[in-house]
Parts: C-alpha cells; structure tokens; sequence
C-alpha cells in the first residue's frame, strides 16, 4: 500500500487547530476557513464521512469580549461559550452553500471515561455520518471537568486538548485518517527554532520515546503542542489508523493531501493493534486509583495469560471504586498497563498480598479470585 495513497480511505478526521483559524490580528481567519470547507465539502462528495475537530472557540471568544489570554480559568470557560456560537455560524454558512448539513457536537473527558455514554456517542456520530451530516466536534470547555486534575495533581485524564480529543474521537469511530491541520510543518528532527539544519522527518513507522523527545514547547494560540500531537500519534496508530500533522496555512492543504502529495509528517498503523475495549481502556478513561504490585505479577501480566492476582499487589493508590478503571504500576512506580477493578480501593487494601482462596473470609464476599481479569488488562 502506498502510505499516502487515501483513496480507500472512508472515514477521516480532521481537527484545525486554533492557530490556523485565526489571522495574525486573532480575528477568523475566513478565506482559510472556506477553503477547508471548500476542500471537505469534496471530500464529502465523493463518497467519504468526515467528523471536524474544531478549536477556536476560546480565541475568538476572547476576541469578541476584548480580554487578553490569562489563567483565569472561568473566564475562559465564558469566553469557550461565547465563542463557540461565533464558530459554528461560519461552519453551518459555509456547508450550507454546499448544500451540506452539519451538527454540533460538543464533549467532556466523562463522554469518554463513562463507557455508557461512550458508546451512545458512537451510535450517535455513527448515525450522523450514515445521514450524511459533518459533526463539528469541540470540547466543551465551559463545564470540562478541571476538578479532577486539582483533587489529585497524578491522575490522568482522558483529554485536556483537542490534539488528544481528535485522537480519541478517530480511533473510538475507527477512523482510517487523523489529519491535524496546525501552524507547524511537521514534527522536525531537532528544534527549528534552534538549528537551522532542522529537517521534517516525512515518515513515522512507530511513535519511541526517541520520538516523543523531539517535542517541545506549547503552541501559541491552542492548547496542545508537539508534544500532545505525539501523544495523539500514540492513540491513533495503536487502534491501526493513520495520522498526518501538516501546516494548516498552506493553501487547499486538504485537497493536496488527498492527491498524495508528501506534506507534513505522516505515522504509521502499529503491528500491535488494539480493538473495542482494550483501546478504551488504555486511552479513553479518566484515571486517579493506582496498585502497584511485584516483580513476578508483572512478569505475569507482560505475557498476556494472567490475571492480576491480590497476592502480588503492594501499594494501593488513592481511591476507586469497583469497575473504575485503574493504572498499574511496576516496582519502580513505572505505569505499564491499565484495566478494571473487580473490587474497590477499601477492599483491595484488605486482600492485598493475600491468596485469593482467603478473599471470602476476609471480605465476607467473593465476586472474583482477580483484581483485574485478563480480558480488562490492557498492556502500554
Ligand atoms: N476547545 C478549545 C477551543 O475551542 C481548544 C482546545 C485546544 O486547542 O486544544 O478554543
């Protein structure tokens, strides 16, 4: 297969970062906005289903109310509101001249950690695309969940941006395209900014922690920045999909990477694909429990036959309930899986380093001999 060749591509995702929507004095930037509605317009046409992530919200909120860019976390969460009325106003105008419908679909970091409504968001977008309507898809910044990052600085939430939002959305509607449209290239080989010899590495087979140290820096005017698109890189391809980075400025971008043309960065599928629950698992959920647990339960877990058994835990991390999802953490504190617990913090520190034949006696009840059965454990 060629790796750029899209034709049999179905379903895409586009997400257009904040820098790209605006112009240099923050106000939108129209002429680039209807030509990328121009370009997916076409793309619509021809028989593909395409979801738009969109950012922007905050900025031209910012804009319409003349505030400058501060920490204020509630003015920011009012100006995501006011803006993002702004935002869909040029969306519906511009589908609208091509005669094609779009929908506002607006999410929190709960959308994905709660299974249930994970899945109803899939029947929902599903549902969308097969009555040929574009879902314009943004976080919803005025109620996102910030609580969870304060009550404990470690836990690690779903997503905080729309580099790692678009990601999720690709990979739960089993996307065969990411294509993040940004105010960058591509990822380079070492730091623009510093060295002028700085090349676009064209082709990414898989995302190493050599490459996620070539991140740096947060961009301007969105959220994310290199750093969060790797991670995004990450999502996409462990659930077998493609992702491109490329400059959203260049003009008709979209149209030039549907003819193949090699722009940008593009990653690659990984061998090791994860499907359905598993991929949720790792990448959907909010997370604040941890267990950390021995050398040989770990052995045990890395060959992919075992539960985790209470005998090889040691440490209980904060607090979780039963079918929370939870981070599992080696003996070096380093986390290498993630999966669902059969039984809440309280009753994991009673049963921990216990052999499962005592669990009755303990608890006075006995739902699972495991922790966390096979089937919940998803390895990093
Ligand atoms: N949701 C934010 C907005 O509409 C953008 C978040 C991001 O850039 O990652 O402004």
């Amino acid at each position: 297969m060629d790796i750029r060749d899209f034709s049999k591509a179905k379903r895409i995702v586009i997400k257009l970062g904040t820098n790209v929507l605006r112009n240099e004095s923050g106000e939108a930037s129209l002429p680039r906005l209807y030509s990328y509605i121009e370009d997916i317009s076409t793309l619509v046409k021809s028989g593909k289903e395409v979801l738009i992530i969109t950012s922007g919200a905050v900025g031209f909120g910012r804009k319409k109310i003349n505030v400058e860019k501060s920490d204020d976390i509630v003015l920011k969460q009012a100006c995501a509101a006011i803006g993002q009325s702004k935002l869909m106003s040029i969306y519906e105008n511009g589908f609208d001249s091509y005669g094609i419908t779009i929908a506002q679909v607006l999410l929190t970091e709960d959308d994905f950690a709660n299974r249930k409504r994970y899945l109803n968001l899939r029947n929902t977008l599903n549902r969308l695309l097969e009555l040929g309507v574009v879902p314009i898809i943004n976080q919803n910044d005025t109620v996102s969940t910030f609580e969870l990052e304060t009550l404990y600085t470690d836990a690690l939430v779903s997503f905080a941006d729309n580099d790692k939002l678009s990601a999720l959305v690709a990979s739960e509607m089993d996307a065969d395209l990411l294509l993040i449209l940004s105010d960058v290239n591509g990822l380079y080989d070492c730091n623009p900014k510093d060295n002028t010899n700085a090349k676009i590495i064209p082709v990414v087979n898989d995302v190493t922690e050599e490459i996620m140290n070539l991140a740096n820096g947060v961009s301007a005017g969105g959220r994310g920045g290199m750093k969060t698109k790797l991670e995004a890189a990450k999502v996409v391809t462990r659930f077998g999909g493609r992702m491109i980075i490329a400059n959203g400025k260049l003009p008709n971008v979209i149209k030039e990477v549907f003819t193949g043309k090699e722009l940008g960065t593009i990653f690659l599928p990984a061998d090791d694909k994860l499907t359905g629950k598993k991929c949720w698992i790792c990448y959907a959920t909010n997370i604040i429990g941890k267990i950390k647990i021995n050398n040989g339960a770990k052995k045990a877990l890395a060959e992919e036959t075992s539960s985790l058994l209470p005998i090889g835990i040691t440490t209980i991390i904060h607090e979780f309930k039963k079918g929370d999802v939870v981070s599992i953490l080696d003996e070096e504190d380093k986390e290498f899986a993630r999966g669902i617990s059969n039984y809440s913090s309280d009753d994991c520190k009673k049963i921990m380093g216990r052999h499962s034949d005592d669990i009755l006696q303990i608890l006075g009840y006995k739902n699972y001999d495991a922790v966390i059965t096979r089937d919940n454990i998803t390895i990093l």
